[in-house]
């Protein structure tokens, strides 16, 4: 296990209140405890399994946690630590900027409170290089997506190249990415990246399609995508073609039930193509893992050597939204490391 958690290693797909730890939960809890929330409510554990939807009621209830500017500084700055604790040497976060009338909270203000838990961060030395993709709640419809995309392009100039793109998430069953396209084109052209969430349930064929002519810059799970899974060779052949990297979740997608064991993971099929994968915790808090849990998870149920873990690890650093510069900083620091470890 200190391989695991030793080795260097990069995140892209993390949702921000999904990640929220058992900690920081607690405290969550003693500033509201008019909520009477309680722990088992906001986090699966181990051996147990929820169907998606039951997933996406825990996330309702984080966020009647989360609901100032406070806590969403505090929750970050908890969030990015806990990574670099973990070694994690460059995040994507990603959230859904919301706003809330009680607590006088805009999306605006969200996304700055974000920013802010980066820079702070920052500041303290935090030994993790943090990104920021702005999150389209697919259940919110084109006027939302937009709007989204507005906000985004006003923080990619503003923060310092701290917001790098978009991504699609939500519920699955919920609205379908073809009204949405006019608002991620709008994302692709003003030069914001976009990670989207695909074929996480089997009914998005159509949409899949749709959203690859884009392209994606990554896909978030693409768990329905190959043939095997009820998906098509066309599609397969565009995102090979395109190189589009894929974004791994394995406890996630069995804890949320939408893989039936860790065995059948699609990580398999494309692994073995040669395709680009990164392996990613999803909801951290939520699932109760850590990165390093996913590699040793990966490693052992795919019968990974160490130095096929390492290469997964530093291929991963081609995946990033961020420039050129900093995935030479992050090569480095990769070779740097690679003596002690391997
Ligand atoms: P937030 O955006 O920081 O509030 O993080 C929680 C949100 O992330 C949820 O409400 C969903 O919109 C999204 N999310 C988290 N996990 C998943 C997933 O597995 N599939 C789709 N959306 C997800």
């Amino acid at each position: 296990a200190a391989f695991y958690k030793e080795l260097p290693k990069v995140e892209l797909h993390a949702h921000l209140n999904g990640s929220v730890s058992v900690q920081t939960v607690e405290r969550l809890i003693q500033r509201k405890p008019h909520l009477n929330i309680e722990h088992s409510m906001t986090a699966i554990g181990k051996g147990q399994r929820r169907t998606l939807d039951e997933c996406f009621e825990v996330f309702k209830v984080i966020h009647k946690l989360v609901d100032t500017e406070e806590d969403i500084l505090m929750v970050a700055k908890d969030v990015i630590k806990e990574f670099a604790a973990d070694n994690v040497k460059y995040l994507e976060l990603r959230s859904t900027p919301r706003e809330e009338k009680d607590t006088r909270l805009t999306k605006k203000s969200y996304v700055e409170a974000v920013i802010k838990a980066i820079q702070q961060c920052k500041n303290e030395g935090v030994d993790i290089d943090v990104r920021f993709l702005v999150a389209i709640d697919r259940r919110n419809g084109p006027e939302v997506a937009l709007e989204t995309v507005k906000l985004a392009e006003d923080f990619m100039l503003s923060s310092g190249d701290l917001v790098v793109g978009i991504d699609l998430s939500g519920d699955p069953t919920v609205g379908h990415g073809r009204v949405l396209l006019p608002a991620l084109e709008r994302a692709r052209n003003s030069g914001l990246k976009l990670s989207l969430h695909m074929s996480e349930v089997p009914s998005q064929l159509e949409e899949s399609e749709l959203l690859l002519n884009l392209p994606p810059d990554r896909i978030g799970h693409g768990t329905f995508l190959h043939p095997e899974m009820g998906g098509s060779q066309s599609l397969v052949d565009r995102v090979v073609k395109h190189q589009i990297p894929l974004e791994i979740c394995l406890t996630s997608n069995v804890k949320g039930q939408t893989v039936p064991s860790y065995s059948q993971h699609h990580f398999r099929y494309w692994y073995q193509l040669g395709h680009p994968c990164v392996i990613c915790t999803d909801d951290k808090g939520v699932f109760c893992t850590d990165l390093s849990q996913e590699y040793q998870l990966a490693a052992s149920t795919f019968g990974l050597s160490r130095d096929a873990v390492w290469r997964l690890s530093e291929r991963a650093v081609d995946c990033v939204f961020a420039g050129e510069a900093v995935k030479q900083q992050l090569r480095q620091k990769w070779t740097e490391l690679q003596p002690g470890l391997l």
